[in-house]
This record gives C-alpha cells, structure tokens and sequence, in this order.
C-alpha cells in the first residue's frame, strides 16, 4: 500500500446492503487509506447494516424505514456503538447525500427511490458514482443539467456504460460526432431466456428469472434482464450519458459477458473494455479515476475464455427492447411512466401476481394510456412516477386471471 498524503475521500454509499453496496464496501476496505465511510443506508435490512457499521464505523446511517431504524439503534446501542447516528425516511437519503463533508456518493439504491438524493449530489457538486440507472431514465435531462451546472462529476458504474466511458476519448462531452465516434455498441448478455422456446416464456417462474447466467445481482435487476428491459433502461441511460441519440446506439447480443461494450469510431477502430464478470472493476475504476487501483478481481484469462459469440437480439422475444427505445425518442415524461410501469410490473411478478410475459404487456398497456409531456422538474418527474405506478396497480388489478 502506498503511503500517499492525499485526504481521504468521505464518501456515502446509497443501497449499501445491496449487491452493488455490498461490492463497493468489498473494494473500500482495500484501500483505507483512500477513503473513509461517511454514511451507509438501507431499506430494511437490520443485521446487515449493523455488521458494515460495525466495521467501517460511519458518522450516519440511514434507514429508511423507522420500525427498522429503531431496531437498528437498540442494536447499535448494545454493541456499543450509539455514536452512529440512526436517520429514518426517504429525506434522510437527500441529507446523507448532500453533507457538505461528502466527496462521492455511491449511488446504488434500486429504483426511481434513488433519485432525489443523486439529484441532491448532483446538485450539490458531488462526485457521483452511478450504479442506480432508474435515475437516468427517469430524468435524465434534468440530472445531466444539474451535473453540468453544478460542477458535480458524473461516472457511470453500469459494466457497460463504466466500459464505454473508458473507451471514449475524454472530451467526449463535446459531441460523438465532433469525437469521430459512429457507433456505442452496447453489449448484452441475453439473460437467462436467450434460447428458451418463446412458447415457454409465459411459464417461466421466479426462480429461473432471477438465475442469471454471468452476474450475481439484485431480485429487481435480475429480472430486467431477463425480459431485456435491463438493456433497454441501459440504452436510455447511454443516450443520457454520452449524449448519443438510440440510433447511434446498437445492441450486441454477447453472452460470455466478457466484452462490457465497445466504441466505434469512424476511422475504423472499435475500442472495447474486457474483463471477468465482477462489479468490483467498474466500482474501483469510478472510485480511483482517473488513477487506478487494486479491486479484488483476477484478471482475465483469455485462453481460458477461448471463444467470443456475438448476435443481434430478438426483439419479438424481448418486446421491452423496442419499449425502451421508442420511449427514448417520444422523450419528455415517456422514459419517466415506462420506469414506473416496470418497477410494478417486476413487483408483482415477483410476488407471483403475473406471469412472466405480462410484464412488457402491462408496461406497454400503461405507454397506450398515459401520455408523455415536456419535462419540467423533479416534483411533477416524481408526481408522473406515482401517477403511472398508480394506473399500472390498477391494470394489474383488473387483470383477467
Ligand atoms: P439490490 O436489490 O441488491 O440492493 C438495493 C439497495 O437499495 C439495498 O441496499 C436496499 O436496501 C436499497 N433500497 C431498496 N429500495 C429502497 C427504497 N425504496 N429506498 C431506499 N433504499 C432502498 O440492488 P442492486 O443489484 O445492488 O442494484 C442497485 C442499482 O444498481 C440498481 O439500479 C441496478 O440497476 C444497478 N446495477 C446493479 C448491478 C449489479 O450487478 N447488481 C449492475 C449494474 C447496475
Ligand atoms: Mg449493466
């Protein structure tokens, strides 16, 4: 370990106890020189967020639900550590996000739940490390105004989004055209259903949805990626981040998962970033960039990955493709009410309340009803986000069995 006499980042991690929460402590506690824990928060989960505090000792935890907060304390107070402040609700995420001590914020809470708060970092100038891509579908004009007005730093942690930004030249912001870049070639992994017959689509459970083939991630993501919807959200949030519109933007079917996509410029050259299947990469490059540093992941053998195979989706098969991509060029509130419709969707099939195939049917059946409008502010992005969770609960009630 270098003995470097930088500060130490202050940095508060949204969704700790998540996959990626959990994988970004993994690679903190590698370096604790470099960067010491300001917050941690969670949903619900007690035993979880009392084992991280106990290890890394933060100013504040947030948890969100007060049952669980109060419980948390006890906790906290029998192991000796009633120092840690316990905050509760949704305004305590904003808070954490927004001290004034904050460098970067880990923004790593699942869902349109994540936005307010990296909209308080963006706002607030923060160094923002960007797992929580709902944010970006849900407002991604605003959040990329804030991020450029306020001087806050923006870095994707999305395996494929953190691969493009490493393939792209550095002043990409100016445009990909002005760059020389033709093509972002965004990889996918097919997901568990790649080659299962379409007939048996409507049948599959829980279980075999959330079994995905290259990644360990959370219920939520897992099934994203399974209807593709995760790509499609991925498509948004590429256009956002890389100001490119979805033409420029084309979805490579690459299920080894080693090749996290690509850049195509127009003299020729594609540029790529490859590597093992472990979040824990594109987390230690946002948390040490523009330097780099050690993440706990071995590096990648290539003879024993041998092969590469590439094609190009099914969009009959994965209809949340074409969902996402239209909602990208309807613009305005659109992305905003298809990110609602899904996370309900998802929801319910996870609680077995539909079928797999449902899914994309509800999110598209809440596009045929509610309209999309210019985009205006987060309260009415947040009051069209309740508004479409709303009618996709009723269509999901009204359902025939
Ligand atoms: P997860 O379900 O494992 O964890 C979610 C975290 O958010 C937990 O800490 C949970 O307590 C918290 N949370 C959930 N609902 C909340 C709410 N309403 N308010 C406040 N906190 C809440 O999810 P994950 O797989 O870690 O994914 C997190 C984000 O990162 C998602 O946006 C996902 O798309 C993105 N992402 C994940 C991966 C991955 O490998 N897991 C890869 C790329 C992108
Ligand atoms: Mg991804």
């Amino acid at each position: 370990m270098s003995h470097s006499t930088i500060t130490p980042q202050q940095i508060t991690v949204l969704g700790s106890t998540g996959s990626i929460g959990v994988s970004t402590l993994d690679v903190i506690a590698r370096h604790p020189d470099r960067f010491r824990v300001f917050a941690l928060t969670a949903q619900r989960q007690v035993e979880r967020l009392l084992a991280q505090a106990i290890q890394f000792h933060p100013r504040y935890l947030v948890m969100v639900e007060t049952q669980a907060a109060a419980d948390l304390r006890q906790r906290l107070a029998a192991a000796g550590l009633a120092d840690i402040e316990v905050l509760s609700g949704a305004a305590a995420l904003v808070e954490v996000a927004a001290d004034s001590a904050v460098d970067t914020v880990m923004a790593a809470i699942v869902g349109a739940a994540g936005l307010p708060p990296v909209f308080a970092a963006a706002t607030c100038g923060k160094r923002i490390l960007l797992a929580n891509k709902e944010a970006l579908v849900v407002a991604g004009d605003l959040l990329m105004q804030a991020v450029r007005r306020h001087g806050a730093t923006l870095l994707p942690i999305d395996s494929e989004h953190n691969a493009i930004f490493q393939s792209m030249p550095s002043n990409f912001a100016t445009g990909l055209d002005a760059v020389g870049v033709s093509t972002i070639l965004l990889t996918a992994s097919g997901g568990p259903f790649r080659n299962t017959p379409l007939a048996e689509l409507a049948t599959v459970t829980v279980e075999q949805a959330v079994a995905h083939p290259n990644w360990s991630m959370g219920r939520k993501i897992s099934v994203d990626s399974a209807t593709m919807m995760n790509k499609g959200l991925e498509l948004i949030e590429a256009c956002w981040l890389f100001n490119a519109t979805p033409e420029q933007i084309e979805v490579v079917i690459h299920p080894e998962s080693v090749i996290h996509s690509l850049v195509q410029y127009i003299d020729g050259s594609v540029l790529a970033q490859l590597g093992n299947p472990d979040m824990r990469t594109p987390i230690a490059h946002a948390l040490a960039w523009p330097s780099r540093m050690l993440s706990g992941v071995k590096s990648l053998n290539l003879f024993e990955v041998a092969a590469l195979h590439f094609s190009r989706p099914d969009y009959q098969r994965f209809p949340a493709l074409s969902l996402c991509c239209n909602a990208m060029r309807q613009g305005g509130t659109t992305p905003t009410i298809l990110n609602a419709a899904n996370e309900i969707a998802v929801a319910a099939f996870l609680q077995r309340q539909i079928s797999f195939t449902t899914i994309s049917a509800m999110i598209d059946a809440t596009l045929q009803r509610m309209s999309g409008v210019a985009v205006e502010s987060l309260e009415q992005l947040l009051a069209v986000d309740g508004e479409a969770r709303h009618l996709t609960t009723s269509l999901l009630a009204s359902k025939p069995a």
